[in-house]
């Protein structure tokens, strides 16, 4: 299948969308996370009450840097066309779903995706589980081998691979996962070139 012939396209938000800007061995040390722990994993698996503390410091941290987003190179560009090829497009990230609002506002791709097909990690199991691919595929009724996943990261690809979706690795220069990618571009430019 070639790249412009897929229909329905979901997006890692924070470093694919936007440039990246996370500090997660700060937001590690402030939260008192070991360095070889998931951040998300490490709170669901603490005291309900400090689990809940510590997640409304990362949300607050995380909403400061949602209002300050700016687009990765060639994002904003890409995103539209395909919304005017009338592709379906979902937003699947690590985030909250309230700030990713705040971050498609702030990069200005707000009115490209509706309320319902943005999937934050209290919608789904968070990536690199498939639950919140599997449920945008349920929701749009398509079959996954017929969602792309774009995202800069191994937990992008490894849900999309676990989901039967196909995988966009971008903005990364090199592809340190071939085995997990099925088109790689440098960039959303670049990738919005390759859909000719
Ligand atoms: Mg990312």
């Amino acid at each position: 299948m070639s790249l412009s012939a897929i229909r329905n396209w979901v997006f890692d938000m924070d470093g694919t969308l936007t440039v990246a800007v996370h500090d997660f061995a700060a937001i590690r040390v402030a939260l008192g996370i070991p360095v070889e722990d998931d951040i998300l994993t490490h709170l669901a698996a603490l005291p309900a009450d400090e689990a809940a503390a510590k997640h409304a410091w990362l949300l607050e941290h995380e909403r400061e840097l949602a209002l300050a987003s700016t687009p990765a190179s060639g994002a904003v560009e890409l995103v539209r066309e395909l919304a005017g090829r009338g592709c379906r497009l979902g937003i699947l990230t690590r985030n909250a779903r309230e700030l990713a609002h705040v971050t498609l506002e702030a990069i200005g791709l707000a009115d490209c995706f509706a309320l319902e097909d943005v999937l934050g990690r209290d919608e789904a199991v968070p990536k690199p589980s498939p639950d919140g691919l599997l449920k945008i595929a349920q929701a749009w009724a398509v079959a996954p081998s017929e969602l792309v996943m774009v995202g800069d990261y191994r937990f992008d690809l490894d849900c999309g691979r676990a989901a039967g979706a196909r995988t966009v690795l971008v903005n990364l220069p090199d592809n340190p996962w071939p085995e997990l990618v099925d088109w790689h571009a440098s960039d959303c430019r670049a990738l919005r070139a390759m859909l000719g």
